[in-house]
């Protein structure tokens, strides 16, 4: 062990030397817009809380009820004794609120993604990839059979090619899968085109919108609402662990056939533990929230339009759109360092936000992530950009 310990040490020092380190930051209370941290308070822009639910008063009070209600742990997976109706409940008012027939829950997104391509693909079929797909649906695809094949980002033609290429490699079953809005980007993919090409082809499409569910779109079902094409999309995975709460647990929304299928085949679903009760009922009341209240969409918008104007205004550089998720983008030979520079400078006057360079995002596209909260207030948002020009001006 004295030598692979040895190995792993110069192999940590040398993701030291790339200044690729990534360190936790211990947070001392629960998650919300501001935060405490072993270092101080921080006005948090940060966290995947878009509709600013991780510490609403009636998802922990459901949370709460629920321990006293159904216990704290399942200890078993779901098809042996691990179900409770609460689970069914869930599932089925996911399906509602996604707009599928039925749904089947997951450990984690990153479970669902990991388990479903296994079971609808074999080597006689084809998985056609948009090249910015979450790391979770890349292990998945590796973990199947199929044939596989891989876009331009939201490359219309490129897709386009695509498909043809599976249709001449004779595949049985053809399915498109993206990410419904990319997190380093914050742009939607193009679903109503995707679903064009799909048709035409004969492919199914997936979409895993675990930054779009609760929030994209005007009901807040997701980015197949805000394209116009709810009902057209086959299969929706997402996670309870960003808008939805925050807790834990991912699903998978689709035909019935699909989740019965996935009931049997899946190893995520079959051989981890169920997703415990409280987590369970405070998802339930997450989602409740989402369907029945237009408040939290409302003030999240409220809170990326002002953002998104007041930036421009000062001079910064965004990527456009709407979703909550914004870029502040710093170009060029030295905008890795200049980005880290000025989210560490708006850390010094508490406001935390993330800077992103190669190989996360593309050479000379480094950018300081911004994401947007309705548990933001209006001076919260205009504290991060007064933070934002005092931290350019100070690292120039
Ligand atoms: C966050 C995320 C996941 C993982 O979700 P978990 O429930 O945390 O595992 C999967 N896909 C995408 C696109 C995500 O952004």
């Amino acid at each position: 062990m004295y030598a692979v310990r040895d190995q792993l040490r110069a192999e940590l020092d040398q993701i030291e030397a790339d200044g690729l380190t990534k360190r936790e930051r211990l947070i001392t209370t629960p998650q919300s817009s501001h935060i405490g941290t072993t270092s101080g308070e921080a006005l948090n822009f940060c966290a995947n809380n878009y509709l600013g639910l991780a510490d609403h008063p009636d998802i922990v009070a459901a949370a709460h009820a629920a321990l006293d209600d159904w216990g704290f742990g399942m200890a078993s997976v779901r098809f042996i004794c691990g179900t409770q109706t609460q689970h069914r409940d869930l599932e089925t008012a996911i399906a509602d609120f996604v707009g599928t027939q039925d749904s089947i829950l997951f450990p984690s997104c990153f479970d669902a993604n990991g388990g479903i391509f296994e079971v609808l693909l074999g080597p006689q079929d084809a998985v056609i990839s948009d090249e910015l797909n979450h790391a979770s649906i890349i292990d998945g695809v590796r973990l199947c059979k199929a044939q596989r094949f891989r876009y331009k980002n939201r490359d219309m033609d490129d897709l386009r090619a695509q498909l043809e290429a599976a249709r001449d490699a004779g595949a049985r079953r053809t399915l498109v899968v993206t990410d419904g809005a990319f997190s380093m980007d914050g742009y939607l993919a193009p679903l109503a085109e995707i679903c064009d090409l799909a048709e035409e082809f004969g492919a199914m499409v997936m979409v895993d919108d675990s930054h779009a569910t609760g929030f994209v779109g005007e009901g807040g079902r997701g980015s197949h609402e805000a394209c116009g094409v709810m009902g057209r999309v086959d299969i929706v995975t997402g996670t309870l662990g960003k808008a939805l709460g925050g807790g834990s647990g991912g699903f998978v929304a689709a035909p019935t056939e699909v989740v019965e299928l996935l009931k049997q085949r899946a190893r995520p679903y079959l051989f981890s533990n169920a997703v415990a009760p409280s987590v369970v009922a405070g998802s339930l009341k997450a989602l409740q929230i989402a369907r029945d209240s237009d408040e939290p969409r409302r003030v999240l918008r409220r809170n990326a339009e002002l953002f998104r104007s007041l930036m421009t205004e000062a001079g910064f550089e965004l990527l456009p759109g709407e979703h909550p998720i914004v870029p502040v983008m710093f170009p060029g030979e030295d905008g890795a360092r200049t980005a880290s520079q000025v989210a560490d400078a708006m850390l010094a006057r508490g406001v935390y936000v993330i800077a992103f360079s190669y190989p996360v995002v593309p050479k000379g596209r480094a950018r300081i992530r911004v994401q947007l909260s309705a548990a933001h207030s209006e001076e919260d948002v205009r504290t991060c950009v007064e933070a934002f020009v005092a931290a350019r001006d100070e690292v120039s």
